[in-house]
C-alpha cells in the first residue's frame, strides 16, 4: 500500500513538472511558418493583401511555367513599409521569406516568395517623386520600382540619358540591376549594374544603408547582380550622358558563322566605332520570328527565307550608330565605310534611320504585336548563356547547327552576340566566364501551355552539351534546380557569395524563388 502511495505520488509530480514544462515551453511546430498569422497583428495600414487575385497576379511571372503561391502580398508606399515588414520578419522566431517583385518579367518564378510575402515594388512608384535628375552631376536618382522606360521618358526630357540598356524596357531599375541589365550597348559600357554610382538597400536583417563603390562598398557590389539575396534595392543612382537625336541602324546578313563572329569581336575592339552591336541566329524552320520579322522590307521576306532554307542556319549583324545635329553629314559615311569592311552576303544589308527613342524602345512594337494576338502571356522556357569566345565556334556546331536544328522546335529570337569582360567589375556578383571576350547567347523562345516542357527539354541538353564539353558557360538569368548547381555557377566566387548571404540576410529571408538556399 505504501509502495503504491508513494508510485502514485512519483507519478503526480512527473505529470506536474511535464505539464510545468509544456507551458513554459514555445509553441513551435514543423509545418512551415504562417506568415500570415504574425502579420494579421500588423496589417501595415491597409497595404497588406491576401486577396486571391493579388496572391495569384504575384504566384505568376512573365515565363508562366511557374506557379508559386505567396500568403499574401505587400504593397508598400515607403521605404518604412518594407523595412517594417523585413524586421518583423527577422525578428520572429519563425521568420518568414520574402521577395521583392519588379515587374514580374522574370522567367522562373525568381521573384515568388512561397508561403511567404511578396513585395509589390510597383506599389512605390509615386508620380510626383522617385525620379530626380541631375543635369550638373550627370545622374539620375530613381526609386527602384520604376521602369527603365519611365526613366529614359524623364531623362531626355533634359536632353540626358543612361547609356547602358536592355532590349526591352518595361522593366523595373530593381529587376535588372539584380540581374546584370545587357544589351547591344554592354561591349561599350559594360552592363547596367557596372553605371551605378549609389544605391539605398534595405538588408535582410531590416536596416538601411547608403552604398557606393566607396560607402559600404561590399554591400554596393554584392547587391549589383545579387540576385535579391543581399537586400531590397529602393534607390539607385544612375549615370547620364548627353542624348544622341537619332540612330541609324544597320542589319547585315551572314552565312559564315566564323566571318560572322569575326567582324563582330573586331567591331567591339574599337572604342570609337559603333554604339550597338547585336547579332541573332535564323534556323530553317518554325513559325517567323515575330518580334523581329518587321526589321525587314517584306518585299525581301521572301529572298531571306530562301537563303534560310538553302543554307538550314544564317546569321545577322545588328550595329547602331547614333548621331545628332553636328554629325549628322558624317555619320552616313561613316557607315559606309564599316560596311564595306564588313564580309556579310554583298546584297543583304538592310538600314533604317529612327529617333534615338524609337530605337531603344523597339521591342515594344513586337510585344503589343503578340498581346493582340494573345501570345505575349504564354509560356517562355527561356535560356540566356555568356559562352566563352574560345568555344563560339563549337556551340555553334553543337548548338545552333545541331541540338536546334535537329529537334526543329526552336521558336521566338535567338541572339548571339559579344562583350568586353573589362567592362565589368569582379566585386559584382554576377557571374561570368574568365576570358576577356565572351558571348551572350538567347534563346527567348515562346511556347503552348500544352508543350513548354519539350523546349525546357532541349534547354537541358543544351546545358548538358556545354557541360560535357566543359566549355566554361554559365547562365545569364539564372535558374539551377540545386544547390549544386548554384555552386558550379559561381564557381571560385561562391565563397563570398554565401559569406554575403550571411553578413547581409542571416535568416535567408530574402528572393527564395532564386531556389539558391533553402
Ligand atoms: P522581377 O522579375 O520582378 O524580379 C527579378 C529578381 O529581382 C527577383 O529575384 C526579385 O526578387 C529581384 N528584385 C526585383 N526588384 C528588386 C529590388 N528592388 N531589390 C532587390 N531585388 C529585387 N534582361 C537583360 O539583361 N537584357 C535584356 O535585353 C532583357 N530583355 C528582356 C525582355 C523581356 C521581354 C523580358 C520579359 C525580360 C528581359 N530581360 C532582359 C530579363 C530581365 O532583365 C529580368 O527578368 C529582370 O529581372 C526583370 O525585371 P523585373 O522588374 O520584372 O524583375
Amino acid at each position: 500500500m505504501a509502495s503504491y502511495n508513494f508510485l502514485s505520488q512519483v507519478h503526480l509530480i512527473l505529470i506536474t513538472i511535464l505539464i510545468i514544462i509544456t507551458l513554459l515551453t514555445p509553441i513551435t511546430t514543423n509545418t512551415s511558418p504562417q506568415p500570415w498569422n504574425i502579420l494579421s497583428r500588423n496589417d501595415f495600414a491597409g497595404k497588406l493583401t491576401t486577396a486571391s487575385s493579388s496572391v495569384e497576379s504575384a504566384a505568376i511571372d512573365f515565363g508562366h511555367v511557374t506557379k508559386i503561391f505567396p500568403s499574401a502580398v505587400l504593397n508598400p508606399s515607403s521605404v518604412e513599409d518594407i523595412t517594417d515588414l523585413i524586421k518583423l520578419s527577422y525578428d520572429s522566431q519563425s521568420s518568414f521569406p520574402l521577395a521583392a517583385r519588379g515587374h514580374g518579367h522574370s522567367h522562373r518564378g525568381q521573384a515568388s516568395a512561397k508561403d511567404g510575402v511578396v513585395v509589390n515594388m510597383r506599389s512605390m512608384v509615386n508620380r510626383d517623386r522617385g525620379i530626380k535628375v541631375s543635369r550638373t552631376g550627370l545622374y539620375v536618382d530613381v526609386d527602384a520600382a520604376w521602369l527603365w522606360i519611365e526613366v529614359l521618358n524623364k531623362t531626355l526630357e533634359l536632353g540626358l540619358t543612361p547609356v547602358s540598356w536592355t532590349d526591352y524596357l518595361y522593366l523595373t531599375v530593381g529587376g535588372t540591376l539584380s540581374n546584370g541589365g545587357i544589351s547591344g550597348q554592354t561591349f561599350r559600357y559594360g552592363p547596367q549594374i557596372a553605371n551605378v554610382l549609389e544605391m539605398d538597400v534595405i538588408t535582410g536583417k531590416g536596416e538601411i544603408a547608403t552604398c557606393s563603390k566607396d560607402i559600404n562598398s561590399d554591400l554596393f557590389f554584392a547587391v549589383l547582380g545579387g540576385l535579391g539575396q543581399f537586400g531590397i534595392l529602393t534607390r539607385a543612382r544612375i549615370k547620364l550622358e548627353v542624348a544622341p537625336k537619332r540612330a541609324k541602324w544597320l542589319r547585315f546578313l551572314y552565312i559564315d558563322f566564323s566571318e560572322f563572329t569575326r567582324d563582330q569581336e573586331r567591331l567591339i575592339s574599337k572604342t570609337d566605332g559603333v554604339d550597338f552591336l547585336e547579332g541573332s541566329v535564323m534556323v530553317d524552320h518554325g513559325p517567323p520570328d515575330n518580334w523581329r520579322s518587321t526589321y525587314y522590307p517584306p518585299s525581301d521576306h521572301v529572298r531571306i527565307a530562301s537563303m534560310v532554307k538553302r543554307h538550314r542556319v544564317i546569321y545577322c549583324l545588328e550595329v547602331v550608330k547614333y548621331y545628332d545635329e553636328t554629325s549628322q553629314y558624317t555619320v552616313n559615311e561613316e557607315m559606309e565605310e564599316l560596311s564595306e569592311s564588313l564580309n556579310y552576303v554583298r546584297g543583304f544589308m538592310y538600314e533604317k534611320d529612327v529617333t534615338y527613342m524609337d530605337f531603344l524602345n523597339r521591342v515594344r512594337t513586337g510585344e503589343l504585336n503578340l498581346k493582340s494576338k494573345g501570345q505575349w502571356d504564354v509560356p517562355h522556357p527561356w535560356l540566356n548563356l555568356f559562352v566563352p569566345k574560345s568555344q563560339i565556334s563549337k556551340f555553334d556546331d553543337g548548338v545552333f547547327k545541331g541540338i536546334i536544328l535537329r529537334n526543329n522546335i526552336t521558336t521566338g529570337p535567338v541572339l548571339v552576340y559579344p562583350m568586353n569582360r573589362n567592362k565589368w567589375n569582379d566585386r559584382m556578383s554576377a557571374a561570368i566566364p574568365e576570358e576577356d571576350v565572351f558571348y551572350a547567347v538567347g534563346f527567348l523562345r515562346s511556347a503552348g501551355f500544352d508543350n513548354w516542357e519539350a523546349y525546357d527539354q532541349e534547354n537541358m541538353e543544351i546545358l548538358k552539351f556545354c557541360e560535357d564539353g566543359n566549355m566554361g558557360v554559365i547562365q545569364y538569368l539564372p535558374y539551377h534546380s540545386s544547390q549544386e548547381g548554384w555552386v558550379r555557377h559561381f564557381g571560385p566566387r561562391w565563397d563570398i557569395f554565401v559569406k554575403r548571404k550571411y553578413k547581409y540576410d542571416p535568416k535567408m529571408i530574402l528572393s527564395p524563388g532564386q531556389n539558391i538556399f533553402q
